[in-house]
């Protein structure tokens, strides 16, 4: 057996034999349901990297091509060693993939590390399902999966400026009911003079023009209606690795702010399940996974082609952090483009 002890044992290879070697691994380890990402390292194309139940997981992949003449996995390489001390991973793990000249490939190591990887799977899960499987919540649910529904809304008034008479009459009736947290009407001030104070003030202030308001709603039997913002991007994001996503959201993105926590979102048994807080009431919302994954992908294309033929200030949904419009649509681009390819190695 040859000792492997350099810092990275794949870097005489060339970048499609690693590419190719990794994505024969991630194959491999689909199975699990866990969904190891390439880590980005400066000195190792060569690992993978999986963040879930707030932990780093860390396998590094050794590539072997037929003039190899070790077996096993070799020796845990440094840059392995390295970024699992850096990084506190939880587990850091060698497994090796050897091309063989003919085509053949062979997969070392995995079937040791697979139980461990199926038990975290599986506990990952558990907690994000209140310790039940994705089939008991199914069976819960009456053995129906909802339906999930996307629906773009575009609303071309959304800022229009008023009119002078539509302010007359809306402080005319501000003033017959107050506002009880911010009370704006002045000890002893008639109904003409606060009217004619806030017009005075509206004035000082112009308002922005029209710019309209293009948003996504999501319906679903057991899906409370609500004012929320929808984070597309994270909705995209959902269909990919078991997390926590903001979906339902406040429109400034946080879910802190919503009161609404990020929301556990697991994919187990071809089911997508939903552990939703809202309104004061926690409940699980079970779909179809493939129905789920072919709503959200279909909608949020349509809706970016929909988008594309409004007038450029349009923002493109209702979370209001980024830059734009456009940094908008590129932001929610680049998450679609990740989950539609999630599974395509
Ligand atoms: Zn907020």
């Amino acid at each position: 057996m040859t000792k492997q002890q350099t810092y990275d044992p794949n870097s005489h290879l060339a970048p499609e034999i690693i590419e190719r070697g990794l994505s024969e691994a991630r194959q491999a380890l689909a199975v699990t349901g866990l969904p190891w990402q390439p880590a980005t390292h400066p000195s190792s194309r060569s690992l993978l990297w999986l963040y879930q139940g707030w932990d780093w997981h860390l396998i590094y992949v050794r590539i072997t091509t037929d003039d190899a003449t070790f077996t096993g996995v070799g020796e845990k390489p440094r840059v392995l060693a390295e970024l699992s001390r850096e990084m506190h991973s939880r587990l850091d793990a060698v497994v090796r993939v050897h091309l063989g000249a003919d085509g053949e490939v062979q997969h070392i190591g995995f079937p040791n590390l697979m139980p461990k990887l199926l038990y975290m799977a599986r506990d990952w899960n558990r907690r994000m399902l209140d310790g039940k499987t994705a089939l008991e919540h199914l069976k819960l649910a009456g053995d129906k999966p909802a339906i999930l529904t996307v629906r773009p809304v575009y609303n071309p008034d959304w800022h229009k400026p008023k009119t002078d008479e539509e302010l007359i009459t809306s402080f005319r009736a501000e003033y017959r009911q107050p506002p009880t947290e911010m009370p704006d009407v002045r000890e002893g001030e008639s109904e003409d003079a606060f009217v004619n104070r806030r017009l005075a003030g509206f004035r000082a202030y112009p308002e922005r023009p029209a710019h309209g308001h293009f948003v996504l709603k999501l319906a679903a039997d057991g899906l409370p209606e609500s004012d929320l913002s929808v984070n597309i991007a994270a909705l995209a994001a959902s269909t990919t690795w078991n997390d926590s996503y903001d979906i339902l959201t406040c429109s400034c993105g946080s879910s802190g702010c919503a009161g609404t926590g990020g929301m556990p979102v697991t994919h187990e048994s071809r089911l997508t399940v939903w552990w939703l807080s809202l309104e004061g009431t926690r409940r699980f919302l079970v779909f179809d996974r493939q129905q789920y994954r072919t709503e959200v992908f279909t909608k949020i294309r349509e809706a970016l082609r929909f988008h594309a033929t409004l007038p450029p200030e349009v923002r493109f949904g209702d979370i209001m952090f980024n830059e734009g419009p456009a940094a908008q649509r590129e932001w929610v681009e680049a998450a679609l483009v990740e989950a539609e390819n999630f599974e395509r190695w």
